[in-house]
């Protein structure tokens, strides 16, 4: 049924239930802080100056400034070992278990597919046993081949700008959640745009996500 391009995911199946859509890194798995302890490990640092990795690593041997291309390697590299670094959410696993009662639970993660196998584990390694999608075409045709055009409601998390208004595009009637675990960046993020709730953790997300699916509070 689902086409989704230039993607690898487990076996996607959907009840006739509301379809909650949720991104991974800064969401459901720490990225900044164990990005922050890697690129240390490797001798850099990260610099919160703006809301972007790129330009804002420098060296801690030199305090030079980290080409954008030694940056992208040393992404690459963390994401080949990333569960050795990456950490869950605080809350995150016990809201979706609370919200996998009421609705279906997809992950969709903007990684290359390559790196798929070693997020599936550590996502089961805590118990986040829902199925994912890893691709790095754009969010809104991914969540509209998912949903197409059924009556169910449907929910979208995610800590970027730009997927959040890509979901609210293709999907216009989804509601929208901006979540983002680190503090520091969160900060520093644009705001998500028209149309985007902001949540400061995961029950403030779970209780709009409650309201939109029309499930009791517990
Ligand atoms: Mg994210």
């Amino acid at each position: 049924m689902m086409l989704i391009p230039d993607a690898e995911h487990d076996e996607l199946r959907l009840s006739e239930r509301p379809l909650i859509v949720c991104d991974i890194d800064e969401v459901v798995l720490e990225f900044i802080t164990p990005f922050e302890a890697f690129l240390t490990h490797r001798g850099h640092e990260l610099r919160a100056t703006s809301f972007r990795l790129h330009g804002n690593v420098y060296s801690r041997t030199d305090g030079s400034k980290t080409p954008d291309d030694d940056v992208s390697q040393l992404l690459e590299t963390f994401f080949e070992s990333h569960d050795d670094w990456q950490t869950p959410v605080v809350e995150a696993a016990d809201s979706l278990g609370r919200l996998s009662a009421r609705a279906d639970i997809i992950f969709l993660t903007a990684m290359p597919p390559r790196h798929r196998d070693v997020r599936r584990r550590l996502l089961s390694r805590h118990g986040f046993d829902y199925p994912m999608i890893a691709t790095e075409s754009p969010k809104g045709p991914a969540v509209l081949a998912l949903h197409g055009d059924r009556p169910h409601p449907v929910v979208f998390i995610d800590d970027i700008f730009v997927n959040l208004q890509s979901v609210r595009t293709h999907v216009p009637q989804t509601l929208l959640v901006n979540l983002m675990a680190n503090e520091t960046f969160r900060a520093l993020a644009p705001h998500p745009g028209d149309g985007v709730d902001i949540a400061t953790d995961w029950a403030h997300a779970e209780t709009l996500i409650k309201t939109h699916i029309g499930a009791p509070p517990d």
